[in-house]
C-alpha cells in the first residue's frame, strides 16, 4: 500500500471533504503505485485523511474513495456504491426511461459517468481510479440493472489530460442498436449513443424540458390557441418535442449541425408532430439577428446553447456571446412572451450569468420578471462538499407590459 503526503498545510480541503488532491498540494508519494491504484492520503504530520486513486498523469493527481480510514477500497465497496447510486434514481423511472445512475463525484466514483436508456448503459471514464476498474464496473452495472448492454463511449476531452486512450466499444453484455427509444414525460426520443453529444441525449435538461411542456399546455388554456414557440440550439429536437407535445401550435427550431437536425426531425415523426415543426440549419447569432430585422414575433424562446466557456480564460467572450443572444431573443418576444435561458459553462456561475442575462434586458429597454430558474434534474445531484459540479442554470424571464 502506497502512501500519499501531502505538503504542509495542504489538508484543509481533505478534511472538508472535497474529493481532489492537485500536484501542488504533494509532497511525496511512498511505494511506487500504478495509475488507479488506491493510496492512502497523510497529511505531513502522518494523519489519516482520505483513500484515494492515484492518477499521475493528471494535475487532479488523486481523487477520494472514502474518507474512512476502516473501509477497504475492495470489489464489494464499488458495488454498494453502484447498487446506491442505481437506488436513488428509483424515484426518475415513472417518468423517464433516460437516466444519469452515476454521476462521478457526487456518487462517490469520481470520473466515472454512466447514463441509462431503455434497456442500455452507457459509460465515460475520465479518471484513472475509474478507469483500472472499467471490468469490474461493467459486470456491476449489469448485475444491478439488468440491462442488456453496457456501451462505453470515453471519448470525452478529459480524458487525454488523465493521459488516457479515446475509447468506444461495448463494455458488457450486448451492442446496442443504432438508435436507442426512451420515452420522457409521454415525449419519445430516439437517442445514437455512438456519435450523439455526451452519452447521446442531455439528460440534464429534463425538468427544464418538462417545464416547456406545461408553459405550452398553460399557454393553450389561458389564449384558446397554441403558442408559437422558437427553440436555439435544438440539438435533437428536446425542448422543441416537449412543447409540440404541450400543444405549442408551431416550433421553429435552429441548429447549425444537418446531423442533429435530421434527428431531430425523426424525432417529430416519432411522436406524429412533424406538422407543427419547422426545423432550421442555421447560426443561431444570425438568425436571431434576421427574425428580429423582419419583425417576427414569438411566444417563446428557448435559448440553450453549448458550453460558450470552456475554462476561466474564456469567460469574458463566453459573457459576450450570452448577452447577444440573450439582448436578440428578448427583441422577439411581445409583452406576455417568455425567455428560457440556459449556460451549461461550470466557469460562468448562477450570479454572473444573471448579472449578464440582466446585462442583455438592460440593453433591450424592456421591463422584464425572472418568475424562475432552472437546473439540472436530480439524477445530477450536486454533492455539496464539491461546488465544482454545479454547471447547468438557467433562467425563466417574462416580457412585462
Ligand atoms: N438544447 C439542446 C442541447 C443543445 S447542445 C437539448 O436540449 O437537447 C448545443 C447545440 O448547439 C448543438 O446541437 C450544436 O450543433 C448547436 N450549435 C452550436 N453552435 C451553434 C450556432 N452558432 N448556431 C446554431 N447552432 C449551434
Amino acid at each position: 500500500m502506497a502512501d500519499l503526503i501531502l505538503k504542509k498545510a495542504k489538508e484543509k480541503s481533505l478534511l472538508r471533504r472535497h474529493p481532489w488532491i492537485y500536484d501542488t498540494a504533494v509532497q511525496r508519494v511512498t511505494g511506487d503505485p500504478k495509475p488507479g491504484d488506491t493510496v492512502r492520503v497523510l497529511s505531513d504530520k502522518g494523519r489519516f485523511l482520505a483513500w484515494a486513486a492515484w492518477s499521475p498523469a493528471s494535475t487532479l493527481r488523486a481523487r477520494c474513495w472514502s474518507w474512512n480510514e476502516e473501509e477497504t477500497i475492495d470489489d464489494a465497496w464499488f458495488e454498494r456504491k453502484v447498487r446506491e447510486a442505481v437506488a436513488a434514481r428509483e424515484p426518475l423511472r415513472a417518468r423517464t426511461s433516460a437516466i444519469r445512475l452515476i454521476f462521478g463525484e457526487a456518487d462517490g466514483i469520481p470520473g466515472l459517468i454512466v447514463d441509462q436508456y431503455g434497456d442500455w448503459l452507457v459509460t465515460q471514464f475520465q479518471s484513472a481510479g475509474a478507469e483500472s476498474r472499467r471490468e469490474l464496473i461493467g459486470r456491476l452495472l449489469m448485475e444491478a440493472t439488468g440491462a442488456k448492454g453496457v456501451f462505453d463511449r470515453s471519448d470525452a476531452a478529459t480524458r487525454r489530460r488523465e493521459g488516457l486512450e479515446i475509447r468506444m466499444e461495448t463494455l458488457a453484455g450486448e451492442e446496442p442498436p443504432a438508435v436507442i427509444e426512451v420515452e420522457e414525460d409521454g415525449v419519445r426520443y430516439g437517442v445514437d449513443v455512438r456519435v450523439g453529444h455526451k452519452t447521446g441525449f442531455y439528460i440534464d435538461q429534463r425538468e427544464s424540458r418538462l417545464a416547456a411542456q406545461q408553459a405550452a399546455a398553460e399557454f393553450r388554456r389561458i389564449h384558446g390557441r397554441g403558442m408559437r414557440a422558437l427553440n436555439c440550439f435544438c440539438y435533437t429536437g428536446g425542448f422543441s418535442l416537449a412543447l409540440l407535445k404541450g400543444g405549442a401550435e408551431e416550433v421553429v427550431s435552429v441548429d447549425s449541425s444537418e446531423e442533429a437536425l435530421a434527428m431531430a426531425r425523426a424525432n417529430a415523426e416519432r411522436n406524429g408532430f412533424e406538422g407543427r415543426a419547422a426545423w432550421l440549419c442555421d447560426d443561431v447569432f444570425a438568425a436571431l439577428r434576421r427574425m428580429r430585422d423582419e419583425g417576427e414575433h414569438f411566444d417563446l424562446v428557448i435559448l440553450d446553447p453549448p458550453k460558450f466557456a470552456s475554462s476561466h480564460y474564456h469567460v469574458d467572450r463566453a459573457a459576450r456571446a450570452y448577452k447577444d443572444i440573450n439582448l436578440n431573443g428578448l427583441k422577439l418576444l411581445e409583452p406576455g412572451g417568455e425567455l428560457f435561458t440556459f449556460s451549461c459553462s461550470g466557469a460562468v456561475d448562477v450570479d454572473l450569468f444573471q448579472k449578464i442575462v440582466a446585462g442583455a434586458v438592460i440593453d433591450s429597454h424592456m421591463n422584464v420578471w425572472a418568475t424562475g430558474r432552472f437546473g439540472a434534474g436530480a439524477d445530477h445531484p450536486l454533492l455539496m462538499t464539491c461546488p465544482e459540479g454545479e454547471y447547468l442554470k438557467g433562467m425563466r424571464l417574462t416580457v412585462r407590459p
